[in-house]
């Protein structure tokens, strides 16, 4: 796993003191998305109860366990200062690598580092350099120069000794390691960790670093001198007591991010030899054995033929695999659904990229084999999206290495091999591709257990259309775990259990068989209307921004749309889609909804979207300037455009026309006037026009609002950024800009309140709407649809014909009378 790269290095920089130093370094691995803002406090915490200068003018500023679930994905940034600055007891730090390690994946980085400090000159050529490089591959997992040698264990007569095998979680890092060499120097005897081949003197913390012991590593305790026996028992007792502190420190770690993802695990072991932690990529648990998927590698030797022959056959490879993944994606279509084909489809448009067949026929001319060519041109591809620090390009280069396999593959005359398997199994893999994933043997894969990857990969995609539990970054300890281990893998939490006792393994089972009945259920009831039970009903709506979610979401028991946003058709083009294309992709959804409730919002841009094309002025804070409505009544051009096709469709199925943004009434007469001059221009239908409730100035004044419109829809994720005055996208305060806030729900309850003064029908299209503690507080405040991501639909559904309106009701006038969302949370 990829963990520092040059975009953390930070040269030649100055900072007054320590706590700016490690803000820096904070700043580089926020900036590189390794971690949440919020684990920079927790780097400048563990300076409080712990010295992290190594020593020789490095220090290894790290946070503190309880603050792990902040991780993204473990990273690496040094701040290089050459003049230093004071880190502990006036002695200076030169060199600050901050470290965010989700597991152990960090033992590797802290090896190469306390090897490189046995050589005073080669940490001062990493303070004096003003090459990033050098320093990123003097730490990187894999040096560009050979590892510096680690001291040799010749046969040494010790007079006592003893065997342990490491059981950390997160193998031998610095805390364990300094605890080690503390109790170490209590004694005159010498004394050595040996493992393998190597040693470490005990006494010398970067000696134990740079042993790069990982759990499961078996260590020789090893002592010479007149308390060698003490010794070594002493060692052994420090090593096993913090054991037990070790796995707490994971075991706390898992549940604060479980805690953070506010779920609480439906299972966990009393009892497991070993439990390997990743990030949950998809929920719910499962047993089984391990069994390691084995990346089919192409050994390629360069054989190169007739310049023109091989460039054929390169180019009839190319497009036998783009027909291939056309029909592969009809076929995923059909099996799995339309985003799951989507992957295929986005896998011909990477082949589609001429510069990749160029770039090969230019290896070609340049006296290369094909397959050889192919194989260069594709690896320095994936390599650059590698090294991207943003990890949605990185996924890329696991699709990119994909397709350019299957090219190979189809060059070399060469099948994909396929796992044969014949037990329930829990696939451990470094990474797989879709294709991989999809040449799974579904009767027998229970789980999928990724090393590397991210929760947003296809794999994690796929593992969730399946129905599959997974997890992904899971470090390398997960690739070393014996084949055929019996495990148990939850998905919902993001770790896999080896070897559980007996009496764990049967709850396991219990609860595996009541997971699979509730979402058998859900799967069942999703298009039973949300009734409650004292008899209630709720629409429930989808958000949606085409018709082919459209679709997707009636599917998946939505009964309507609440709303579709258009401003997708909009983005990521080089010009605004005329009226006839949009009536044409409007009309596509009267087709689809046959009838159902529509709700089509005008163009959304501004505030956080934005459109290139549109030449829009630069403004210093988007989300308070011309955004919605706002930009409508100023761009005329594409007001009457959208208008004009929304009425030209709505002769073709029901359609409510919704305007974004709007803060006065003034703005809604303008808009009705405007409305009725396009409906007059393309003889429309009359069409209901209402207006999200996004701004509280609209929520506070609803009963002035509410005659004027046809409807409400209330936009929680709007209304709760400006009533808390918390940028919905803020790096460090999004996660505060919570909807269940008592003032967004005070503001909602009194929207409703006016709605229902003047018979004004009210939804919520804003994200609180599919949560279902916010649904069930919506419903009792009396609102009349819900409209939310098509995935939550059917949990939306099954929470609210679980309770009687009358309890919602009591839960909604507690939830507008607390004081925090807390509180509400707790109700
Ligand atoms: C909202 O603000 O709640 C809403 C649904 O609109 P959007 O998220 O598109 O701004
Ligand atoms: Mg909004």
């Amino acid at each position: 796993m990829e963990t520092i790269t040059s975009k953390c290095v930070l040269l030649n920089a100055q900072a007054p003191d320590k706590s700016a130093a490690i803000r820096l370094a904070g700043q580089l691995l926020v900036e590189a998305g390794y971690i949440e803002p919020g684990y920079v406090d927790s780097l400048l915490k563990r300076e409080q109860v712990a010295n992290t200068l190594l020593g020789a003018t490095v220090a290894i500023p790290h946070g503190m366990v309880d603050d792990r679930h902040l991780i993204r994905r473990t990273g690496v940034a040094v701040v290089q200062i050459r003049k230093g600055v004071s880190w502990k007891d006036g002695e200076p730090a030169r060199l600050i690598v901050a470290i965010a390690a989700q597991s152990d994946e960090h033992i590797a980085l802290l090896r190469r580092l306390t090897r490189l400090m046995q050589r005073p000159e080669s940490i001062e050529m990493l303070v004096e350099t003003d090459d990033p490089e050098l320093i990123v591959s003097a730490l990187a997992d894999v040096p560009a120069a050979p590892a510096f040698p680690a001291p040799v264990a010749l046969p040494w007569p010790a007079d006592a000794e003893a065997t342990w095998t490491l059981d950390y979680p997160n193998g031998l890092h610095a805390r364990p390691a300094t605890r080690w060499a503390e109790v170490a120097k209590r004694f005159a005897s010498e004394i050595r960790i040996v493992k393998g081949l190597e040693f470490a003197d005990a006494k010398a913390l970067t000696g134990l670093l740079s042993l790069g012991a990982t759990r499961g590593d078996t260590l020789n305790i090893a002592a010479r001198g007149s308390d060698a026996r003490r010794a070594v028992d002493a060692m052994l007792e420090v090593m096993q007591t913090l054991s037990s502190e070790e796995q707490a420190d994971a075991e706390r770690a898992r549940r604060n991010a479980m805690a953070a993802r506010r779920q609480a695990p439906d299972w966990l072991p009393e009892q497991a030899s070993q439990t390997l932690y990743g990030l949950g990529a998809s929920p719910g648990l499962a047993i089984g054995r391990l069994v390691h998927h084995a990346a089919q590698r192409f050994d390629i030797e360069d054989q190169p033929g007739d310049v023109i022959a091989d460039g054929e056959a390169l180019e009839a490879a190319v497009l036998k695999v783009r027909d291939a993944l056309s029909v592969l994606e009809a076929e995923t279509r059909s099996r799995l659904g339309a985003s799951e084909a989507a992957i295929f489809a986005a896998h011909r448009e990477l082949l589609g990229d001429a510069e990749l067949l160029r770039d090969a026929m230019v290896q070609i001319l340049r006296g290369h084999g094909p397959a050889w060519a192919w194989q260069h041109v594709i690896k320095a591809r994936v390599e650059k999206l590698q090294s991207l620090a943003d990890p949605l390009l990185a996924a890329r280069a696991t699709d990119l290495r994909d397709v350019g396999e299957r090219v190979l593959g189809t060059l070399l005359g060469v099948t994909r091999q396929r796992m044969v398997l014949n037990a329930p199994s829990i696939l451990v893999a470094e990474d797989l591709t879709p294709s991989d994933t999809l040449q799974l043997d579904m009767r027998f894969i229970v789980g999928l257990a990724i090393s590397g990857g991210g929760p947003t990969s296809h794999t994690a995609i796929l593992a969730r259309t399946l129905g599959l539990p997974a997890i992904v970054a899971a470090g390398s300890a997960l690739l070393a775990a014996p084949e055929g281990s019996q495990a148990v893998i939850d998905g919902s939490v993001g770790a896999v259990y080896l070897n559980v006792a007996r009496a764990d393994l049967d709850r396991a089972e219990a609860v595996v068989a009541a997971q699979a009945a509730a979402r058998a259920a859900l799967r069942e009831s999703r298009h039973q209307p949300a009734e409650t039970t004292d008899g209630h009903r709720v629409e429930i709506a989808a958000n949606v921004a085409n018709a082919k979610q459209a679709a997707a979401a009636i599917e998946a028991g939505a009964e309507g749309v609440g709303l579709m946003r258009t401003e997708f058709l909009f983005l990521e083009r080089d010009t605004a889609p005329d009226e006839d294309e949009q009536y044409r992709i409007y009309r596509e959804m009267t087709e689809v909804m046959a009838g159902r409730p529509l709700i089509i919002r005008t163009l959304d841009i501004g505030g956080d979207k934005q459109v290139p094309y549109l030449n829009l002025p630069a403004e210093e804070n988007p989300f308070l300037g011309v955004r919605g409505a706002r930009l409508l009544l100023t761009r005329q051009d594409l007001l009457y455009t959208q208008l004009r096709a929304l009425y030209r469709a709505a002769k073709h199925g029901p359609i409510k026309i919704m305007f974004p943004m709007v803060t006065h009434t003034g703005e809604i007469e303008a808009l009705r006037t405007h409305c009725a001059r396009a409906r007059a221009q393309v003889d429309g239908p009359v069409v209901p026009i209402g207006i999200m409730v996004e701004v509280p100035a609209v929520a506070v004044m609803a009963d002035r609002f509410a005659p004027l419109v046809d409807f409400f829809s209330i936009g929680t994720n709007d209304l709760t950024q400006y009533t808390l005055a918390i940028d919905r996208q803020h790096p460090d305060l999004a996660a505060q800009a919570d909807s269940l806030h008592p003032a967004v729900l005070t503001l909602i309850a009194n929207t409703v309140r006016a709605a229902k003064a003047s018979g004004t029908w009210v939804g919520v299209c804003g994200g609180l709407a599919g949560d279902p503690l916010g649904a069930r507080i919506l419903t009792g405040l009396g609102v009349d649809e819900l409209s939310m991501s098509a995935q939550d639909v059917a949990s939306v559904k099954a929470a609210l014909r679980g309770e009687s309106l009358a309890a919602m009701q009591t839960l909604a006038e507690r939830a507008v009378a607390a004081t925090t969302p807390e509180a509400v949370r707790a109700l």
